[in-house]
């Protein structure tokens, strides 16, 4: 596995670069957290936040900044789900590409889902400078690359629609002009989006923990949600940690929704998305990989997605397995996903692959993120890969709306969320694979 002697690490690069972190697989949060993690459950708030990572805590901040009681419930430790273990791309837009938004939703909603998805990456940038948030945040944009030249052309298409219909400016760069951003000469060129951004998404969540925790809400580690009931007008609260009683639950565990929540688990596709870490790169050669620094993603259904670290890393993820990560899948992919890193950049074969790990994305059927009330909870989820802006985008507007009008005022509610179709779900074993194959199919075809 390794380009050099050493031993592979399988867990999150990112957690190493958190203060009083021991987890396998995922960031912990500072140590003053953690303590007050520990602290036992209140016996009544007015909210219950179901799930600890970027949804959920940058609802609990905004819930607690308008005074309102709430307690963030988490499985584990905050933060250990997808939102430490990401790519740290903080991007503009959303996984369907602006010709089928246009399509599906019409002018009007698809300008408002998009534009939500462009103040997404603002919010971000504002609350880590107001917060003093140390996360590594930069914004030096994003570059997609075609996989295939008729991809190219499909960026073209996507360029003049974005500026055309979306008033938002993007580059195009042709496969002649690629090295100036790239050190690989495989693809058949790209579009760079400044607007977007990068960060270390496992100091990011420790930030946002700290500051909803400052303002108010109290944070429960190993607090699992086991049941949901309503008890007239409030909600009777089972957790692995005791029992509580909620005015409101919102519901934002993800790509880990399980059976408490069984109207949520139906609607979502959980997808395992891998990532390995490169040793530290000697700056020359980092500067040859990524002169622009970067955040790269490839046109694929099976795409890559990669970055330099501020540390000069090589950090590359993707869809390696279409199943949530075990120890074995992590190891299994880590191979797979060396061979994808040599393929683009045969330059690295010598170098050392210090890190692996994985995480479970959130997919709704029709690729989009959802927030509303469903069986009388709110939930936010399906970010299908962009989570890391829109998930602190969600958060934030379902917590400043709880008990208020606004609630019906996010664009992503006025979405309908349906489960799989046919009835197909995810309690049978061959749904994910027959997905896999599928999108095996379109990367084919397409
Ligand atoms: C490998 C990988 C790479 C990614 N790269 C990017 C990227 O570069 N850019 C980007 O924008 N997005 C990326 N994403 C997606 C992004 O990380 C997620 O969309 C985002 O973090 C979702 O945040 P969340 O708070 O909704 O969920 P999570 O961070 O997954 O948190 C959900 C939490 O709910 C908890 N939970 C579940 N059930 C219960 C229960 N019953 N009781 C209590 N707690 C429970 C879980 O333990 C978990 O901690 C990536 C995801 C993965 C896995």
């Amino acid at each position: 596995m390794t380009g050099g002697a050493g031993a592979l690490e399988e867990r999150s690069y990112w957690s190493d670069t958190v203060s009083g972190s021991a987890n396998a697989l995922a960031a912990d949060v500072p140590a003053a957290v953690s303590d007050a993690q520990r602290a036992p459950l209140p016996q009544r708030v007015d909210v219950a936040v179901v799930g600890g990572g970027i949804t959920g805590l940058s609802a609990a901040l905004a819930l607690a900044r308008r005074g309102i009681s709430v307690a963030v419930l988490e499985a584990h430790s905050i933060g250990w789900g997808a939102s430490s273990r990401n790519g740290g791309m903080v991007l503009t837009g959303l996984k369907l590409d602006a010709a089928t938004l246009l399509a599906r939703y019409g002018r009007e909603l698809a300008r408002e889902l998009f534009r939500a998805s462009v103040e997404s990456v603002d919010l971000v940038e504002q609350l880590v400078r107001a917060e003093r948030i140390e996360c590594q945040f930069s914004r030096g944009g994003h570059l997609a690359l075609a996989s295939k030249p008729g991809h190219y052309a499909g960026f073209e298409r996507a360029a003049e629609l974005l500026s055309r219909e979306f008033n938002h400016v993007t580059r195009l760069v042709p496969r002649a002009a690629l090295r100036a951003e790239l050190g690989s000469d495989i693809y058949h060129g790209g579009m760079v989006d400044e607007a977007s951004g990068g960060i270390n998404p496992a100091q990011y969540v420790a930030g946002l923990a700290r500051v909803a925790q400052a303002a108010g809400a109290t944070l429960h580690a190993g607090a699992r949600v086991q049941c949901l009931e309503r008890l007239g007008p409030r909600w009777r609260v089972t957790t692995a940690r005791g029992t509580l009683e909620a005015g409101e639950i919102l519901v934002a565990t993800s790509g880990y929704t399980g059976a408490v929540t069984p109207a949520l688990r139906r609607r979502l596709l959980p997808v395992g998305s891998y990532i390995i870490a490169t040793e530290p790169l000697p700056e020359p050669l980092a500067r040859e990989l990524s002169p622009t620094g970067r955040m790269m993603y490839d046109s694929r259904h099976f795409l890559h997605y990669f970055r330099l670290t501020p540390d000069r890393r090589l950090l590359i993820g993707g869809r390696a397995r279409f199943v949530p990560e075990t120890e074995r899948t992590v190891r299994e992919s880590a191979a797979v996903l060396r061979q994808g890193m040599l393929a683009i950049y045969p330059q690295l074969r010598g170098a050392r692959v210090e890190y692996a790990w994985g995480g479970t994305l959130d997919f709704a059927f029709d690729t989009m993120p959802h927030a509303g009330c469903i069986d009388g909870y709110h939930y936010a989820l399906g970010y299908a890969g962009h989570g890391v802006a829109l998930a602190t985008y969600l958060g934030t507007k379902i917590g400043a709306a709880i008990g208020t009008s606004e609630l019906g005022a996010n664009p992503f509610g006025r979405l309908p969320f349906r489960g799989a179709p046919l009835g197909l779900h995810l309690g049978k074993d061959w749904v994910l694979p027959l997905v896999a194959a599928w999108y095996k199919i379109l990367d084919w075809v397409d």
